[in-house]
């Protein structure tokens, strides 16, 4: 995926952003992974690349505020289903209410 890398925090001016592209992360236990649609700035990601907040965790892609899909769960993740696993539950309850011979 591509995404705006900081490896270290320094005034925005200097451009510390890396737009690069990265390994698609990989949800683990409870996580999900969201395809982001868009994503907003806000202050604190400024501060976080400006190096005003104690010790970030770098590399860090910034932004936190975003909007997207449910891409893929992790195997602890309970009561969420992607956009492609409900469209196949979907597809599956119709058959075999078809098969039931039930409408
Ligand atoms: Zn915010």
């Amino acid at each position: 995926m591509r995404a705006s890398l900081l490896h270290s925090p320094a005034k925005i001016e200097t451009n510390p952003l890396d737009f690069t592209d990265v390994p698609d992360p990989v949800p683990q236990g409870d996580q999900v992974l969201v395809r982001v649609g868009v994503c907003g700035v806000c202050r604190t990601d400024l501060h976080v690349v400006d190096g005003e907040l104690p010790a970030p965790k770098v590399p860090i892609i910034p932004g936190h505020e975003i909007v997207g899909r449910i891409d893929r769960i992790g195997v602890g993740v309970e009561g969420i289903a992607t956009a492609r696993t409900a469209r196949r539950g979907r597809r599956l309850h119709r058959r075999r209410r078809r098969i039931g011979g039930r409408r």
